[in-house]
């Protein structure tokens, strides 16, 4: 009698993979990233970087009286980008925040162009430089910066106004 070397009849080999392939395809979903936690410090909810970065209008005008609407480098008024003097990110020890102390005005060519602030270290430095003598060496942070050193009780805008203006010149 003949018989089939058959260990495992070819019907059920298959069932499996057909199976696989007749299943009705629908995308697995992702499961949705949870929304980045805000860091709380003393019971306090830190917002985060990016908003501390953003520029606020009353910032703005701010330093335009402070420092008039000017490009630090060459002096024209046409143009002009404000610039984070410490920029966001700017190392892991310094981020510079989006507060008047920390805004500079810069034309296009002294900003991003080739003889600029982000092209040249040194320019960017001799403003941080600049920066430092004028407001002292907190210049570039915010209220939640100052908070978190222990330098103002609570991080409002009176505290650290208060705090900002008895750094000035020292
Ligand atoms: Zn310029
Ligand atoms: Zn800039």
């Amino acid at each position: 009698m003949y018989s089939e070397f058959n260990p495992y009849p070819k019907s059920k080999q298959l069932a499996g993979h057909q199976k696989e392939k007749n299943r009705p395809k629908f995308k697995v979903q992702k499961p949705k990233k949870p929304k980045k936690k805000l860091e709380v410090y003393k019971g306090r909810s830190v917002p985060d970087k990016k908003t501390r970065g953003k520029i606020s209008k009353s910032d703005y005008e701010l330093a335009i009286e402070l420092h008039g609407y000017e490009c630090w480098v060459c002096g024209i008024s046409q143009g002009l980008e404000c610039h984070h003097v410490v920029p966001k990110g700017y190392s892991k020890a310094r981020n510079g925040r989006g507060v008047v102390y920390n805004l500079r005005f810069l034309c296009t060519e002294h900003h991003r162009g080739k003889t600029g602030v982000h092209q040249n270290r040194e320019l960017m430095q001799k403003l941080q430089d600049e920066h430092e003598r004028l407001y002292g060496e907190h210049f570039y942070k915010d209220a939640w910066d100052l908070f978190k050193e222990n330098l103002i009780p609570t991080p409002t805008k009176e505290c650290y106004e208060k705090f900002m203006k008895s750094q000035e010149g020292r």
